[in-house]
């Protein structure tokens, strides 16, 4: 097989979504599907979920050091794959020293629940292991929109689950989207957003926009009139409320959907306000009537 054909044959899908932090770095599929299943926005999890057999994973990753023997770190791939129990990810981690033996970190996506499911042990022997950073879509700390939005988590989970991982030293990457609780939420999303992520230290914080997918239980929600969607320019309001409130620390903010169109980045706290006026200048550009 050449190279094109090795890649092909480790991964179910051609196409694998990897967190932009994570570029570049070599993917081992552990897992397919969601464990949860039942956020009713996501569009993600298509796949049944399942666990791949570790015979499987360990086949995957002797392919995949001999694609990539140098690599350092290694991402692996499932939409929650830190759902798999700490004992057979640290086989995982283990089995790298015969067929990755450069890979030192090792990086994922989890649930909040999978966090709380594993004891400050079972974190801090993972963390020993190379475990740095896990990337989790938090998506809102109002516990009335997660409720809505059938995330299966609370906000004081989300604060309980981080807190552990600061204190074991593992980093964290969080997903929010704006827009989640529609206009009848949408100002208690940011405040209570930006009161949920104070309590916690995100090494970034990436902003996504909501977009309601075809199929998802939340197209009907709107289709039945129960969810009203907001505009990208009330949504661009909600954003800027959201960063006035927000006072974390060493963490990049990132928005890659501002008005479907824009980016904007920068480091919290001390490009906050270049963050502000970014956001103020587009509104005035999108919204001439609005004042500042
Ligand atoms: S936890 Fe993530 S992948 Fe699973 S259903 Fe919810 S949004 Fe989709």
């Amino acid at each position: 097989m050449n190279r094109d054909e090795l890649y092909a044959s480790i991964y179910t899908h051609d196409t694998i979504y990897l967190p932009p932090w994570e570029e570049g770095v070599p993917a081992l599929e552990v897992a397919l599907g969601c464990s949860w299943h039942k956020c009713r926005f996501c569009d993600f999890a298509k796949d049944p979920f399942q666990i791949h057999p570790m015979d499987k994973i360990e086949q995957n990753m002797k392919i995949l050091g001999q694609l990539r023997p140098e690599a350092t770190r290694l991402f692996l791939l499932g939409e929650n794959a830190f759902v798999i129990p700490a004992e057979d990810l640290a086989h995982i981690f283990d089995m790298t020293d015969q067929y990755m033996p450069h890979v030192n970190e090792f990086s994922m996506y989890a649930r909040i629940d999978d966090i709380l499911r594993k004891s400050m042990e079972e974190l801090h022997m993972l963390h020993q292991m190379g475990l740095t950073t896990l990337h989790i879509g938090v998506e809102s700390g109002s516990n009335p929109i997660l409720h809505m939005m059938n995330k299966g988590i609370t906000a004081e989970q989300t604060v309980e689950a981080l807190n552990r991982l600061d204190q074991v030293g593992i980093e964290y990457c969080l997903t929010v989207i704006l827009g989640l609780g529609g206009r009848t939420f949408r100002n208690m999303h940011a405040i209570e957003t930006a009161r949920m992520l104070n309590r916690t230290h995100p090494k970034n914080i990436w902003c996504l926009k909501l977009k309601v997918w075809e199929n998802t239980p939340l197209e009907t929600m709107v289709k039945k009139g129960e969810f009203d969607p907001m505009t990208p320019e009330e949504i661009l309001l909600e954003e800027r409320l959201l960063l006035e409130n927000l006072h974390v620390t060493n963490c990049l903010y990132v928005d890659t959907t501002v008005l479907d169109v824009y980016t904007i980045q920068g480091n919290l706290p001390q490009e906050k306000q270049s963050l502000l006026t970014a956001v103020n200048n587009l509104l005035r550009f999108n919204m001439p009537k609005m004042k500042k």
